[in-house]
């Protein structure tokens, strides 16, 4: 029996070891990965250079502790700055931890302007964790059933409309942020109309909020730029990251520019583990790997690749409801609940996720080739077809 949490429903699967777009299992087979360890794992596996430059780093240092300097974090933070346009950084170990920092400065930014009951504007379909925080700013009721008490200071709005967020601060004078993914990944690969962000920046300077984005899955080049929300052509206040930034050695970041620039001071926040040599060496050959290898530029190429090859391939098909999603991070929305089609892709030799029911998700590596965009392709498409109309039926 295991001793293990009961807390995933995993597939029967382990890998003993992997190479760029693939994984081989316990049972010698390779499986094309297109999850990228839900979009961690952006250079694929064992990349070479970042191999040498962890194992260099692990040879010279590990952790010393945020008591003293710590090189590599300057310089992951001056790096982060000079992507985003934002202008300090403060470095966790996960999406959730970044998460809960953000939801802290807001905080602290409402008790210094004198409301100390500060409250966020949160979308419907969010996802930002889940520790008890995050949970409460997450849209998922079953994520959050049974955990109440949640922390509070959160008011809910639906996605991609800029009145219902209007409305709902005209009945509550507390609000200090909006919160959202510009393109929401566990919620189903929603995209936020641009239009939409552009509309929201211009609300929060004019209420002097903080506009908050929360960019951990779709960050680090994902959807073909650093950040999601330079799609839109705006600058948010707090930025957080996590999954892609240090290609799987753990790491979460917030970042903060504009009116959330300066709010913290020592003693406000911190971590031990936060933004070690080892993380933030990762982060820094990540970030020079993309852009070395204009990986952003294949993200944009692979993803509208695939996103064509699948409406070709399933053309016709009644139950696909929708294809969408930005760079190479795609759902393929389907009419009805699909979770089965996870170990119908794996038995095919294919990782592929289904998340919100319904909506098979893509996260292939960001260094996935043409060839290998085609096999998602080719392995999937007839998984979908034969889900959605059984060959019994189709004979029939
Ligand atoms: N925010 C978003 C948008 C996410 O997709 C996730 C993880 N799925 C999180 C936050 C939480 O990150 P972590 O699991 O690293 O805590």
């Amino acid at each position: 029996m295991s001793h293990l949490m009961n807390t995933y429903a995993r597939q029967p699967i382990a890998f003993t070891h992997g190479h760029g777009a693939w994984l081989v299992g316990e049972d010698g087979q390779e499986y094309l990965d297109a999850l990228a360890g839900i979009a961690v794992n952006g250079l694929g596996h064992a990349h070479p250079q970042l191999t040498k430059a962890l194992a260099e780093q692990v040879a010279r240092l590990i952790h010393t502790s945020n008591v003293y300097r710590v090189r590599e974090q300057e310089q992951l933070a001056d790096r982060l700055c000079a992507l985003s346009g934002l202008s300090e950084v403060f470095f966790a170990n996960s999406g959730s931890e970044a998460n809960e920092g953000a939801l802290k400065l807001v905080r602290f930014y409402g008790h210094k302007r004198g409301n100390p009951e500060a409250q966020t504007i949160v979308m419907e379909r969010a996802w930002h964790g889940r520790t008890l925080a995050t949970l409460a700013a997450t849209g998922s009721e079953k994520a959050r059933r049974g955990f109440d008490p949640l922390p509070t200071g959160f008011i809910r709005v639906p996605y991609n409309d800029i009145g219902a967020i209007e409305r709902a601060a005209a009945q509550d004078s507390r609000v200090q942020a909006v919160w959202l993914e510009v393109l929401q990944g566990e919620g189903g690969l929603y995209v936020a109309d641009r239009e939409y962000v552009r509309a929201l920046r211009a609300l929060c300077d004019q209420r002097g909020w903080l506009l908050m984005v929360d960019e951990v899955q779709s960050g680090i080049g994902r959807t073909g730029q650093w950040f999601g929300y330079q799609w839109a052509d705006i600058q948010p206040d707090v930025v957080t990251l996590a999954k892609g930034l240090a290609s799987g050695v753990p790491i979460g970041a917030l970042l903060a520019g504009g009116r959330a620039a300066g709010v913290f001071g020592p003693g406000n926040h911190g971590s031990t583990f936060g933004g070690g040599p080892l993380a933030c060496c990762a982060g820094l050959e990540t970030l020079r790997i993309i852009d070395e290898d204009d990986l952003r530029a294949n993200a944009v190429l692979r993803g509208e690749q695939i996103r064509s090859g699948m409406a070709r391939a399933l053309q016709g098909e009644a139950g696909v409801v929708s294809i969408r999603g930005q760079g190479l991070m795609i759902g393929l929305e389907l009419d009805r609940p699909c979770s089965d089609l996870v170990g119908a892709a794996l038995a095919k030799r294919l990782l592929i996720n289904v998340t919100h029911e319904r909506v098979i998700r893509l996260l292939p590596p960001l260094i996935i080739s043409a060839r290998e965009a085609d096999e998602i392709v080719a392995r999937l498409a007839p998984v979908v077809r034969a889900f959605l109309t059984p060959i019994a039926a189709r004979a029939a």
